[in-house]
């Protein structure tokens, strides 16, 4: 299931208004897949647009620079691929443009005519086509990419971002969460990992005493850290670390936690740190991405003193 609707980007302009959006996205995604461009286009015929780039290739005999003619065929609101007729006289054009390589950049796949025609062999240049899938795949490898998915196609974006939620970007590094046996991160992958408690067995009218918190693999390690953990006059509870990275549920466990301590439930030292530091590790797989003003809001309230209003 694709993730970008090419429809996003609308139709090519007429003649003489500004620059389409379809030639302008090919040109940011091609920058960032490292090529530099050389020519702004010109109109060709049934308004294909083509643009030249460069490419610096580097190999044992040193640099050399291919340049590039790209046509840019935006056919997505009509869903027809890309045809022979589409693509009149290449080799000309590419010739032109004292090009040595031709690249098709497609929002619809080509037909299987223009297929065999640029896959023809003995063709004195070199061929390489951007169809929708390659572009998506290409786009999803980085962070650049990623943004130009959130620029020129919002919705798609709004979609996948929807079902496929990141780690928000809120501390300096990726929030990790060890095995207390075998050290496996478990934020990598959360359906195999467990968070452990232990409490001693509960009194009439106290509050719970939680003597151990700790995260561990699911199966062998949690088995054995029962072993270790499991004394007498304990008795251990569990929750599903992906359970956990539901936003309601995290907030659940939060309210629940802060509650038994209004009840007057206690935890011993260790347990008490090893729970914030399991709550904080969490929070950015239930969190979004910091906005630019909300980082300096931060860094100034960490530099302000706790009775001023900040974490000092
Ligand atoms: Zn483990």
């Amino acid at each position: 299931m694709p993730i970008i609707d090419f429809k996003e980007i609308p139709l090519s302009s007429s003649a003489g208004s500004a620059r389409d959006q379809f030639e302008l996205f090919a040109r940011e995604f091609l920058q960032v897949q490292g090529f530099r461009i050389v020519e702004a286009p010109d109109r060709g015929p049934d308004q294909g647009r083509d643009l030249i780039v460069e490419e610096l290739r580097t190999g044992v005999a040193g640099e050399t620079r291919i340049r590039w003619l790209v046509s840019c065929k935006h056919k997505a609101h009509s869903g027809r691929s890309v045809s022979p007729e589409d693509e009149p006289d290449i080799h000309d054009r590419v010739r032109t443009h004292s090009c040595s390589g031709f690249s098709g950049f497609y929002s619809t796949i080509q037909s299987s005519g223009l297929s065999a025609k640029l896959n023809a062999s003995g063709l004195p240049f070199e061929v390489m086509v951007y169809d929708p899938e390659l572009i998506e795949r290409q786009l999803l490898q980085s962070k650049e990419g990623i943004s130009l998915i959130e620029r020129f196609f919002p919705d798609s974006w709004k979609r996948w971002r929807g079902e496929n939620p990141g780690v928000a970007e809120i501390f300096e590094t990726l929030p990790e969460l060890r095995c207390s046996h075998c050290d496996t991160n478990l934020l990598t992958d959360t359906s195999r990992g467990t968070v452990v408690l232990w409490k001693k067995y509960p009194r009439e009218g106290a509050g719970d005493t939680v003597q151990h918190v700790y995260c561990c693999c699911k199966g062998d390690c949690d088995r054995i850290l029962k072993q270790q953990f499991g004394q007498k006059g304990l008795i251990d509870g569990w929750k599903g670390l992906s359970d956990l990275t539901i936003p309601t549920d995290y907030l659940r466990w939060q309210m629940s936690i802060v509650n038994g301590l209004r009840r007057g439930d206690s935890y011993s030292d260790d347990a008490f740190e090893n729970l914030k530091e399991i709550l904080v590790n969490i929070y950015p797989l239930v969190a979004r991405n910091l906005t630019e003003p909300e980082k300096e809001r931060i860094r100034s309230l960490g530099v302000l003193p706790w009775g001023l209003g900040g974490y000092g």
